[in-house]
């Protein structure tokens, strides 16, 4: 089978290492199934980015709702990151991790009357809109609240992020955002609502986008947009590109950063505006593992099932997007044979897999497996199903490792619940 390397994940004496932490040391204190995170891959992540767009007038926001734990978060927020939250919960998440509300954009297609408040009460950078009622809505709040709403549209440019399905967002028919005409007919009515103030064009095309084409098309689409109003005397400080950008979950190549700032810089740099960036996967993806240990092996008719304590309700993705993650051992042991085997859950449903007919060095009882990439959307998207607690998160930091959330108690599973006798 392939093994993954990196700087940040390695392999030293047939045990996999997280930084200059072994894992079973981690284990050891945490056991299974647990989250682990490099931080070092998020430091080096975020500088790698700034890098590669210096010569652009920029700010970059962490997209919090890839990994929303507060170390996390902290972490970006250390090195000068604002950050991008899609919720009143994200919010208060930011906020706790101590971010500046000057530094916070609040997403979201449907937001409630309190999120609007609370963004309001914190005066946050920006609101990112995305239809007229919510515009609507949001000065008449702003209004009771003698208070001036910094808002962007969010432009659905129809193209095609050529991604899957359930994260592609810029298509017409996508629930995102709003057409060109109608944006720029909502801008051009920015006088008459006098709690609001326009000050962004925004984007989010989708997620995991592999190629720079649907980036490039897009960012015209919306400059259009941009200079129209600029004809038509708006101003406007911020374009927004939102997040998106793909990164390898097969070891395969894809696009750097390099060359996608240099694809992308002479076309921003004709807008005379600050241009904001809002990725998620790309700080985080390849910044974590999820380490399980193998329960039981067993083979049904001619197929091996390699059952681990981790299940779907710790990592959604293959279930619900048949995502690919790279599966290895903890430890290696020379002449092993592999076999194909699907690596599954203990839950009680069929789509409680990790990977099918995948091939893996054949595993014993109790051993472990390292399921990669599982730095965003792993556990945000956890859940309790199945009477599962959620599983902990650990951030190593070189040779450290703190525990960042434990692993949840039974009491936590019914902590608000009454039994009525
Ligand atoms: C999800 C999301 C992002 C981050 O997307 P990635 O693919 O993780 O980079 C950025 N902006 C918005 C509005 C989003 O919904």
């Amino acid at each position: 089978m392939d093994l993954i390397q990196s700087p940040w994940f390695s392999y030293k004496k047939d045990h996999l290492y997280c930084g200059e932490v072994p894992i079973r040391d981690i284990i050891k204190s945490t056991g299974t199934p647990v989250y682990i995170y490099n931080k070092q891959f998020f430091q080096n992540s975020f500088n790698e980015f700034k890098e590669a767009f210096k010569g652009l007038d920029n700010s970059i926001f962490f997209s919090v709702k890839s990994n929303f734990n507060i170390s996390v978060i902290k972490t970006f927020l250390d090195l000068g990151c604002g950050a991008d939250v899609n919720s009143q919960g994200e919010m208060y998440r930011a906020l706790q991790a101590g971010a500046k509300p000057d530094k916070l954009i609040l997403s979201g297609v449907g937001k409630t009357k309190d999120e609007i408040k609370l963004g309001l009460e914190h005066d946050i950078l920006l609101f990112k809109a995305e239809s007229e009622e919510e515009i609507l809505l949001i000065n008449e709040i702003a209004g009771t609240m003698n208070k001036i709403a910094r808002v962007g549209i969010r432009v659905n440019p129809n193209v095609d992020a050529k991604t899957h399905p359930y994260i592609s967002t810029g298509l017409m028919e996508n629930k995102f955002g709003l057409n060109t005409d109608e944006a720029v007919e909502i801008f051009n009515m920015g006088g008459k609502l006098k709690n609001i103030e326009f000050t962004a064009i925004d984007m989010h095309i989708g997620s995991q986008i592999i190629s720079i084409d649907p980036f490039s098309e897009a960012i015209d689409r919306l400059s259009e947009v941009y200079f129209r109003l600029k004809g038509n005397g708006i101003n406007l400080k911020h374009f927004d590109i939102g997040g998106g950008i793909g990164v390898p979950y097969k070891g395969e190549k894809i696009f750097s950063l390099k060359e996608f700032a240099s694809a992308l810089i002479p076309k921003l740099k004709k807008l005379d505006c600050k241009i904001l960036f809002e990725p998620g996967r790309f700080l985080t993806a390849n910044g974590g593992v999820l380490v399980s240990q193998v329960l039981f092996t067993k083979m049904n008719y001619d197929k091996n099932f390699v059952i681990t304590d981790a299940a779907m309700n710790d990592l959604l993705r293959p279930s619900i997007y048949n995502a690919y993650h790279h599966i290895q051992p903890v430890d290696l042991y020379s002449g092993r044979d592999d076999i194909y085997a699907d690596i599954v859950g203990p839950v009680c449903e069929s789509g409680d897999f990790f990977a099918k007919d995948r091939v893996i060095s054949k595993m014993n009882r109790e051993e472990y497996l390292a399921v990669l990439s599982c730095g965003s959307y792993g556990m945000v998207m956890s859940s309790n199903y199945n009477g599962r607690r959620r599983p902990p998160e650990v951030l190593v930091d070189y040779n450290n490792f703190n525990i960042i959330r434990s692993r949840e108690t039974y009491e936590h599973l019914i902590w608000d619940e009454k039994s009525n006798n």
